[in-house]
């Protein structure tokens, strides 16, 4: 929700922000708004954060990133100006973006200050002293904090809110042993900093000190660079004491892998995740025990921060971006992106998800435990991509050419219209249902939810080349095109009863 400035607010807020130049200025870059006609005005800190109805966290916006910024407040706009400047100028030397380098941007090279520290095992009590410069020249702020044993490994360790500038990635620039090696992701990053600019931080950042270094972070490094760039001076913090390091790189190891096991966190589809569920679905496994798609919906529905999303359709979305952004895809250079249409697609994604998916595609959210026996969302994917690119072998590779009018092109043309899809669709998933041999009516709703094995994809192959050997497809009558273009799903299925292409004709049960 945001606040309405009235006229006279509006008034003064240029009173006030007018330099001595007599420009106003756009907060975002920082250069004149000349026409100021093009004054916007926005929050600077999130609104929920403040809740600050006064003028001092209104600011003036030039109308371009106004509109760029879409919901953002301003000071989160112009952070993720930066955050992916600074992602970009890593990249492009060919490297990836890790604490230290946030570290970096946001300090300039002022931080990684040592600490010392005495631990009294009698009195199980740990004394640190923050050192504020490099050279140890003032004195050093000095915390004493209790100590706590792992009462499984006897590690001892301690909580603090430590000094950002006495931290440093647990990489193997920094120390011996990387427990750390892992890149920041941006979307994850960047889903973090939008969380922890408004709420308060769950789990601390994992740390260890040992000898007079900085204090070495090697888990929650995200969360760690998220606080960080949003100006945080000081990080929630579990510190190990001189931990045995090799035994600390095993537990986060094995903590990874554990995650990773899980389909939705499986390496190449994490980044995907990331977009899509981000901070959820990372909080999610962190807490249940058994876990399934429905869990989900209700962690997601139940958890404070987040009562207006839709994890079912964020479950949706991740299947079918797993499905169209899958390595082995064919089709998908034939598909419009979203919004768009034009002559040179075959498909948009707004058509796929409304007259394919629903058919093939199981409804989420599922109740079976994600990765058992029962789990099959992973093949389920998978045989999507094999039927989609069946099919895109069969109507649109060499023969979908929008600048030739080709008999192909044109044939490929007429498969792929609106009026089409929406009649053979649903018989192409009737025609698989009988050549799996289902027979419940309740399993056509999740029909490639299965192992297929590889003679029935040899059927499934044959009878898609069946369905598009119909001469309906080819047909110079003109009325066919009229009715496909009519958009209306029994129109399209009455003309293709009177031409003869039924399930039937296609299953070779009639002539
Ligand atoms: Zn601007």
């Amino acid at each position: 929700m945001k606040r309405q400035i009235t006229e006279s607010e509006k008034q003064e807020l240029i009173r006030n922000c007018r330099r001595e130049d007599g420009k106003i200025y756009c907060f975002i870059d920082n250069e004149p708004i000349d026409d100021e006609k093009n004054i916007h005005f926005d929050h600077i800190d999130p609104f929920v954060k403040t809740e600050d109805t006064s003028l001092d966290n209104i600011a003036p916006v030039c109308k371009n990133h106004n509109l760029a910024k879409k919901d953002m407040s301003l000071t989160e706009y112009r952070d993720k100006l930066s955050i992916e400047k600074l992602f970009k100028s890593k990249e492009e030397i060919g490297k990836q973006l890790k604490l230290n380098d946030v570290l970096d941007a946001k300090y300039n090279l002022d931080y990684g200050f040592l600490v010392k520290y005495q631990f009294d095992e009698m009195s199980e009590e740990i004394t640190v002293k923050y050192f504020s410069d490099s050279k140890q020249t003032n004195l050093p702020k000095i915390i004493k904090y209790p100590v706590f044993t792992c009462p499984i490994t006897k590690m001892k360790f301690f909580y603090a809110q430590v000094p950002v500038a006495n931290i440093i990635n647990d990489g193997k620039e920094e120390s011996d042993i990387e427990l750390q090696p892992r890149p920041l992701i941006i979307d994850h990053f960047w889903n973090l900093y939008r969380h922890l600019r408004v709420n308060t931080q769950l789990q601390p950042s994992i740390c260890r000190v040992d000898g007079d270094n900085p204090i070495f972070v090697f888990d929650g490094q995200h969360k760690a660079a998220a606080k960080i760039w949003a100006g945080t001076n000081f990080l929630d913090a579990k510190v190990f004491i001189e931990p045995d390091v090799i035994k600390l790189m095993k537990t986060n190891l094995v903590a990874h892998d554990k995650l990773k096991q899980l389909r939705f966190y499986s390496s190449i589809l994490a980044d995907k995740l990331a977009q899509i569920y981000g901070v959820n679905w990372q909080k999610y496994i962190e807490t249940a025990d058994k876990k399934s798609e429905k869990g989900f919906c209700n962690f997601v529905k139940y958890s404070e921060t987040s009562t207006d999303e839709n994890p079912t359709k964020q479950i949706e979305a991740f299947i079918v971006e797993s499905i169209l952004k899958h390595d082995e895809n064919k089709i998908h250079p034939f598909i419009a992106p979203e919004n768009k249409t034009g002559k040179q697609y075959a498909i948009s994604r707004d058509s796929l998800k409304k007259y394919y998916f629903r058919y093939f595609v199981t409804s989420p959210p599922l109740d079976v435990e994600i990765d058992s026996k029962d789990d099959f969302r992973n093949q389920e994917i998978e045989n999507n991509v094999k039927l989609l690119n069946i099919l895109a072998e069969k109507t649109l590779i060499d023969k979908w050419n929008p600048d030739s009018n080709s008999d192909d092109h044109k044939k490929a043309d007429r498969i792929y219209r609106a009026g089409s899809i929406m009649a053979w669709f649903p018989m192409l998933r009737n025609v698989i249902f009988n050549k799996l041999d289902l027979i419940n009516p309740n399993e056509s709703s999740r029909i490639l939810f299965r192992n297929i094995p590889a003679e029935k994809w040899d059927l499934i192959e044959k009878f898609v080349e069946k369905l598009f050997s119909h001469k309906i497809w080819i047909d110079r009558d003109p009325n066919i095109d009229i009715v496909i273009g009519n958009k209306k799903a029994e129109l399209t299925k009455k003309l293709f009863d009177e031409k003869g292409l039924t399930d039937k004709w296609i299953l070779g049960l009639i002539e």
